[in-house]
């Protein structure tokens, strides 16, 4: 399985608009993340997970000319915000299958009602099938999917693991119950957002107990704000198998 980074960054990307942070200044591609995605490609299938207000970018900056679905890991707009842009996809391939908590589908029902109509619908407008996901393992392709469960504040969360991979992002507690299910993992992609505290995020120090708790191989931090700091910089503090994931980072599994 090859996973590439599409977005690292938290709500608001980095450079955030307008802002004058020397992070936000900073000439290092690395310093640059658009919101977070990750595309996973296997055995001729290609699925994202989230599809954020940079989607298009992303789907130009990867190359890709086919996409069997999206996995939402919630309802959130740097998570979603970006399904229009799926067009070019459903020109060509019909319905783009999407998986999400039945909660996340009516939200997405009522932000783009028009790609939900059945009757009448514009001619332009994109398709998709839906496939509500639980908390239990469900299938994409010829692979297993086990979702788990988090809070983000309040709101329920899903990350996702993959066989020996898993992500996980927008998480503020996680049940014991559920990192049971990540155990024995190669990789794990984890949330964290800055050093000072948040209401709804793992800040560093909540993202590298958690990795502990986990024990993965390798473990890569995502959804990072400029207030982080300068990618080579937090990179240095990092124990050896962690690393701060960037834009365009691919692994393969
Ligand atoms: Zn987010
Ligand atoms: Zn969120």
């Amino acid at each position: 399985m090859k996973i590439t980074f599409l977005g690292t960054g938290t709500s608001q990307g980095i450079p955030v608009i307008g802002s004058t942070h020397p992070v936000c200044l900073s000439n290092d591609p690395k310093d640059q993340r658009l919101r977070v995605s990750i595309l996973l490609e296997w055995d001729g299938f290609a699925y994202v997970v989230d599809c954020g207000p940079d989607f298009r970018q992303q789907m130009l900056n990867v190359g890709i000319d086919q996409l069997d679905g999206i996995i939402f890991t919630h309802e959130h707009a740097d998570h979603t915000a970006g399904l229009d842009d799926i067009r070019p996809f459903y020109f060509k391939q019909g319905d783009i299958p999407i998986y999400a908590h039945q909660r996340v589908i009516r939200a997405l029902k009522q932000r783009f009602e028009y790609i939900f109509e059945s009757k009448n619908k514009y001619a332009g407008a994109p398709g998709v099938k839906c496939f509500e996901i639980e908390n239990k393992p469900f299938r994409l392709g010829n692979l297993k999917v086990i979702p788990v469960e988090g809070f983000h504040y309040r709101l329920q969360v899903f990350g996702f693991r993959f066989g020996d991979f898993a992500y996980l992002t927008d998480m503020k507690t996680v049940d014991d119950r559920e990192i049971k299910k990540l155990k024995g993992l190669k990789v794990l992609v984890v949330n964290a957002l800055r050093e000072d505290p948040h209401i709804s995020h793992f800040n560093l120090k909540e993202a590298l107990d958690f990795i502990a708790k986990v024990q993965p191989e390798k473990a890569y931090l995502t959804h990072i704000s400029h207030k982080l700091g300068f990618h080579e910089e937090v990179q240095q503090k990092l124990p050896e198998t962690i690393f701060l994931a960037y834009d365009n980072l691919q692994i393969t599994l």
